[in-house]
């Protein structure tokens, strides 16, 4: 005779309960008595298995969406955020870990129990750990240098673009009309950041960074126009 909702479980196994001729689970013998809710759960064990997918999920979307953002956009206020993630995040996992076992206890006996899947949640989970450690280091080296575009806009090749960083002098050309080029300076000494570039009839100079020093990270985009103008912009 069908049961009315909610669905019943057995408490030890976790066999569906509705349609019971007897008071006992037919899968583990379990006594059930359908007017004492305490012989019974409402909540089937998968539930649990879909609370930690999605404590093992979540963190990693987030995690990875904010470092991109920050990457593409270099908004800072998101290095605040990505610490509350590693924060939240372990607190997640942990809870996750606590759902999968709590899962693994409820459906362990049942027909519809997969070791495969509990192993893939515990691996989904446990990712989180390299994956956040990989982000920071990331995040940390990007944030330590510094960048330089240089976009040439005039008629002609750049022969030459010396960027002076203190302590080194690095070569960015030659850079064909229209092109760019791009360097990641890893800065080491107190100084500014200059340039001297050449198209072999103008030269052209200007300051980047007044004052840079050790680890100083920052992203600046340097211009060569037409009329032969230095256009320097700060992106962040
Ligand atoms: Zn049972």
């Amino acid at each position: 005779m069908p049961q009315p909702h909610p669905t019943r479980y057995c408490l030890k196994c976790g066999y569906t309960l509705n349609y019971l001729t007897t008071n006992a689970c037919p899968e583990c013998g379990r006594a059930i008595d359908p007017a004492d809710p305490a012989t019974y759960r409402t909540t089937d064990f998968m539930r649990w298995y879909w609370a930690a997918l999605f404590c093992g999920a979540a963190p990693l979307v987030v995690g990875v969406s904010i470092f991109l953002t920050w990457v593409v956009f270099g908004w800072n206020q998101l290095m605040a955020a990505g610490m509350f993630t590693i924060l939240g995040g372990t607190a997640l996992v942990i809870a996750g870990a606590i759902f999968l076992t709590v899962h693994v206890n409820q459906g362990r006996l049942t027909e519809r129990f997969r070791w495969n899947r509990v192993y893939a949640a515990a691996a989904l989970l446990l990712v989180n750990f390299p994956l956040a450690v990989v982000i920071a280091v990331m995040a940390v080296s990007i944030y330590t240098r510094y960048v330089v575009t240089v976009h040439n806009a005039t008629s002609s090749e750049i022969t030459s673009f010396i960027l002076d960083a203190p302590g080194e002098r690095i070569e960015l050309g030659p850079i064909r009309s229209g092109g760019r080029a791009r360097r990641l300076i890893a800065i080491k000494h107190d100084g500014q950041l200059t340039f001297e570039a050449t198209d072999g009839r103008q030269v052209f100079q200007g300051t980047i960074e007044g004052y840079v020093t050790n680890n100083w990270g920052g992203h600046s985009h340097v211009k060569i126009t037409d009329t032969g103008q230095v256009e320097i912009t700060k992106r962040r």
